[in-house]
């Protein structure tokens, strides 16, 4: 792995990233549950932590088998659940570490009643006290580890491609297409120089997984097990891009209800973060996007299927040159996005009615 810029590997104290000190503060939580809810392909734990008591849920049936007899209580029955569940997930490109940041600092809100700078968020810890919230703050260890910087404030998309995408051996490429080294799957891993984030050690980008398949990846098969287990209300799968923060366009393959959801929460999220000047990403379509990424199954997807949950997805800046976001800034992105999920959960979740 080359430096490209040392000012990558270093950050404030309450920007926690780096492999090694997530893993430090997980060891160090007191009123949060920690558990290892599977392992990387490389071997690497997956861990999980979760603030509010889990309530039982008596299955009778799977999602499918459930819906289709007209009694989705089978499977999970709302009315029995005191408590609105989340779960918030991270750095499925092991290079998208904004959204892990926000994860622990939200954790140490619960845990000390402050974020990591000394911020309290009220309105954030009254809502999550009422409800259950699982965190999990570096999703593909793998590509955590390979990527190794702390963030990308100030680069250029070549250094976010290389991070993050890796870049192939000189004399791989050969005749094939442009992208191979990033769009295969599983990427050959033998043939690239340099790795990069986005994908495990077997060279698979697990938001776009082979859902059906015996061989997915053990991390996807990770976050499944545990979506499907939580069966939350709503959960988000957390990324970062190079525009401003942007909550991820109705996915095609879900039920129209989880897309007006998807669509309303957007305008409410971009509507915060343009009234704290947080500036959000104007990528709002009037239509649905059919084709490409949204219109087939990604993670977000595939966890809505084995859990019924409102699936969202969101992209958080990485603050890329010339217009680089302030760590307090990337920070203050993530605490109102869970703010406004949240309550927008408690409002609407499936408890309160379909
Ligand atoms: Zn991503």
């Amino acid at each position: 792995m080359q430096i490209r810029n040392p000012a990558f590997f270093e950050a404030p104290s309450f920007w926690k990233s780096d492999w090694g000190e997530v893993n430090a503060y997980l060891d160090g939580v007191k009123a949060g549950q920690v558990w290892e809810i599977g392992r990387s392909h490389g071997g690497l734990p997956i861990r999980a932590v979760a603030y509010g008591p889990k309530e039982p849920i008596e299955r009778r049936g799977n999602p499918f088998s459930a819906e289709a007899f007209g009694h989705p209580e089978d499977f999970f029955d709302p009315r029995k659940r005191t408590r609105p569940v989340v779960v918030l997930i991270s750095t499925v490109h092991g290079v998208e570490i904004e959204g892990c940041v926000a994860c622990l600092n939200f954790a140490h809100l619960m845990e000390s009643g402050a974020d990591l700078r000394g911020r309290r968020w009220e309105a954030l810890h009254e809502l999550a006290a009422g409800m259950r919230v699982v965190l999990v703050p570096l999703a593909q260890p793998d590509g955590r580890v390979r990527s190794a910087v702390r963030h990308l404030r100030g680069g250029s998309l070549a250094d976010l491609s290389y991070y993050g995408q890796g870049v192939p051996k000189p004399d791989a490429g050969g005749d094939l297409p442009e992208g191979w080294h990033y769009r295969y799957s599983p990427v050959p891993v033998d043939r690239m120089e340099y790795q990069g984030g986005y994908t495990n050690d077997g060279g698979i980008n697990i938001d776009l997984d082979d859902f059906f398949s015996a061989h997915m990846a053990p991390e996807t098969r990770a976050l499944m097990d545990l979506v499907r287990d939580e069966t939350p209300d709503g959960f988000l799968v957390m990324h970062s891009h190079n525009p401003g923060p942007w909550i991820a366009s109705p996915n095609a393959l879900v039920p129209e209800r989880c897309q007006y959801h998807q669509v309303q929460l957007g305008a409410l999220v971009a509507a915060r973060h343009r009234r704290d000047d947080l500036r959000p990403a104007w990528r709002a379509k009037a239509g649905l996007d059919r084709s490409g990424y949204f219109g087939t199954i990604n993670l977000p997807t595939a966890l809505h299927h084995v859990s019924g949950a409102l699936p969202l997805a969101f992209e958080f800046p990485h603050g890329l040159a010339p217009n680089p976001y302030t760590f307090d800034e990337i920070l203050d992105i993530g605490l109102t996005l869970f703010e406004e999920i949240l309550r927008y959960i408690q409002t609407w979740g499936r408890q309160r009615g379909r």
